[in-house]
């Protein structure tokens, strides 16, 4: 990727080395991590009525309430300094990228684009979603509408999951404002809200698809940075399938376990992930791009 030397997002708030960080919080009653989103409205809340068996009337009406936004998104905490690694800048220069993208994309979908905050940890951190450890992976928090990634976990990504390379880390930091991207257009609430009420299989379900839109997401930003930034360099494609085969359901199934339970799935399987990838690069038009929901294929 053509990184350096470009510009970084001033949403980046660095608690590297500051163990829990900033003092008590109590948690919302979520727990965990909890991401989500997509891009969709009528149709989807269609499909999700046939697929789950609600009335459509009735889930529309939850739509129309899902996303209130709240004030204090997108401002940089007051004592944020910009990190001075090249990792911490990497991600900044990202995170600022798909900034870019999605001011661009929203106006298209009706709506203006929030920044999300993005939170650089070691070890564990607090946030509106609980205490996590870094051993979740990264996460998106829509509470407070933050990232958090531990860095380490791309030198995981390279190591243990043989998925090395910038565009591979760019692609999960892109992947988790594809769930801020989910939560601004009030998806991932209603996915939620219908989780809660459906079996824990078409839970499961529900879950791949907004994992997957995500993935679908990250495409779309890539392409889109790459078409107006020229970001992207040969190889830079490959590194990002690599990654989304790396982190399928079905390949940390297999070396977890030892085999393989779709139903349990929750992000998707490695196919299904660079399938998804792959879609998002290829599409222009964000009104269009990205119907996990709807798609029958898988
Ligand atoms: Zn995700």
């Amino acid at each position: 990727m053509r990184w350096r030397g470009r510009q970084q997002s001033r949403n980046v708030e660095d608690r590297r080395g500051r163990g829990r960080g900033g003092g008590m919080r109590l948690p919302s009653g979520t727990g965990g991590r909890v991401g989500s989103i997509g891009c969709g409205g009528l149709l989807l809340v269609i499909v999700f009525a046939v697929l789950t068996g609600n009335d459509p009337a009735a889930l529309l009406q939850l739509l129309s309430g899902a996303s209130a936004p709240s004030a204090d998104v997108g401002l940089p905490p007051a004592d944020a300094a910009p990190p001075s690694d090249e990792l911490g800048q990497f991600a900044a220069v990202v995170l600022r990228s798909t900034e870019e993208i999605w001011h661009e994309a929203f106006p298209q979908l009706g709506l203006q684009y929030q920044e999300p905050g993005l939170v650089l940890f070691t070890d564990s951190v607090d946030s509106d979603c609980g205490f996590n450890s870094a051993a979740v992976g990264p996460f998106y928090c829509p509470a407070d509408r933050k990232i958090y990634i531990d860095l380490s976990f791309f030198d995981q990504l390279s190591r243990r999951f043989g998925a090395p390379g910038d565009f591979a880390q760019a692609y999960v930091i892109a992947h988790e404002v594809g769930h801020h991207v989910q939560n601004l257009l009030g998806i991932s609430t209603q996915v939620r809200q219908m989780q809660a009420r459906t079996s824990r299989e078409q839970a499961n379900q529900l879950s791949v698809r907004l994992e997957l839109q995500a993935d679908c997401l990250a495409g779309f930003w890539a392409a889109q940075a790459h078409r107006r930034q020229a970001l992207l360099e040969p190889g830079d494609v490959e590194e990002g399938l690599r990654a989304a085969a790396a982190i399928g359901d079905d390949n940390i199934q297999k070396r977890s376990q030892g085999y393989v339970v779709p139903e349990s799935w929750t992000h998707g399987s490695s196919e299904q992930r660079q399938h998804w990838l792959r879609e998002g690069l290829a599409s222009s038009d964000i009104r269009q791009a990205c119907e996990t929901f709807s798609d029958q294929g898988f």
